[in-house]
């Protein structure tokens, strides 16, 4: 264990009346909880400064390196509150050797994991009634890292401070999970080859706003980039990956297909996960170059049955139409949407976050004992 210990500056609560209104309905990303952590590192001293600080503004100089050269990395995640009141987070190491991985990319310092993991456990302790009982409620834990030197010479900052907020999450789909149109965006990238596409950093998320507007405009949800070279390989979502299902012969499914970690796209957790549980029912799994023609004269010719998105804040998204330019429309039509394995595969990963279903693979970490 890296021995940093976190002082504790007590919030003014939130009166638990307001605070049962907010998560009654807490939608996503609107409230956050009465506390954040804080840890500070700079060149000469490491990382130092551990706390738990009542929620708020950051003090920030105007000259602060994350507002001029963009050197911000993220994470996110969720804890769930489970019947007998313990409350668990779904693999939040593995969102901090991440984290490490997006930091190297961006000239950031490394935290240790287990310190990432400490800080997601002293906000989750403190603010434990703000994790929320209802179906499908969570609570959305955002991890992020800045640079935070007052220096405006290009090169990497010598002072960060890694933050921690949380936000109560409702379900993503009120009223069940409904299928979603996609746009494929050609001309427009959130990432190209040799840049920031592995990096879980805001970055990408700025050039994928616009892309996610045109895509809007087009009446889809969200927007599918693929590779700036090819224009025809396909990366991902905005901030999802994405699985394509083919069936074999018998019209049964019989593999997940995935874009490859090619060093654009994000390894994501969700991602990871679904692989183990499609291999654990004896699915095969091809992670590879996959194309926007494979995928439509697999639909034209039956081969290709389902398509889902996945990602921590929806779990899965089942897709029905890929919509593009020139015309393009692949759809696989309400009856087939959304596909069966797309839904048994959600519930039973949502089943394993939530202590329904067995956690064979040991990913549940806790944070809250129940009783405490
Ligand atoms: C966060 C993110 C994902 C999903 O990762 P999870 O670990 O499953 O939440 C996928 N793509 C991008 C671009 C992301 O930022």
């Amino acid at each position: 264990m890296t021995e940093l210990h976190f002082t504790l500056t007590e919030a003014d609560r939130l009166p638990e009346a307001e605070r049962e209104t907010i998560l009654a309905n807490p939608g996503f990303g609107n409230h956050f909880t009465d506390h954040m952590v804080s840890i500070t590192w700079t060149q000469e001293e490491g990382w130092h400064d551990a706390a738990v600080l009542p929620y708020g503004p950051i003090p920030m100089d105007p000259a602060s390196s994350v507002l001029h050269y963009g050197q911000e990395i993220f994470e996110g995640l969720k804890a769930y509150r489970r019947e007998d009141g313990s409350i668990v987070a779904f693999r939040p190491e593995e969102n901090g050797r991440r984290l490490n991985a997006s930091a190297r990319r961006l000239a950031l310092p490394e935290l240790p994991v287990d310190l990432f993991v400490e800080g997601v456990r002293q906000l989750v302790t403190i603010d434990a009634e703000w994790v929320p009982s209802g179906e499908d409620q969570t609570l959305y834990l955002r991890p992020f890292m800045i640079a935070d030197e007052s220096f405006l010479g290009v090169r990497a900052a010598q002072r960060a401070r890694f933050l921690v907020i949380a936000s109560p999450a409702g379900a993503y789909f009120t009223g069940g999970v409904k299928p979603v149109s996609i746009w494929l965006s050609r001309d427009l990238a959130r990432a190209g080859r040799g840049g920031t596409g592995a990096a879980k950093c805001g970055g990408n998320y700025a050039s994928s706003l616009l892309p996610t507007r045109i895509a809007a405009e087009h009446g889809c949800a969200q927007v599918l980039f693929c590779d700036s070279a090819t224009e025809d390989t396909i990366d991902e979502l905005g901030g999802m990956n994405l699985f394509l299902v083919q069936a074999g012969a018998d019209g049964a499914p019989r593999a997940l297909l995935t874009p490859r970690i090619n060093g654009n796209i994000l390894d994501g957790i969700t991602r990871k996960s679904l692989i183990r549980l499609a291999e654990d029912r004896g699915l095969a799994v091809e992670e590879r170059d996959i194309t926007v023609t494979e995928w439509r004269e697999g639909v034209a010719d039956g081969s290709i049955v389902e398509a889902f998105a996945c990602g921590t804040a929806a779990v899965i998204t089942p897709i029905r139409r890929l919509l593009g330019e020139d015309g393009l429309s692949i759809d696989f039509g309400e009856e087939n949407s959304p596909g069966e394995l797309t839904m048994s595969l959600r519930e039973e990963l949502t089943g394993i976050q939530y202590g329904v279903r067995e956690d064979r693979h040991g990913w549940l970490s806790v944070m809250v004992t129940a009783g405490a």
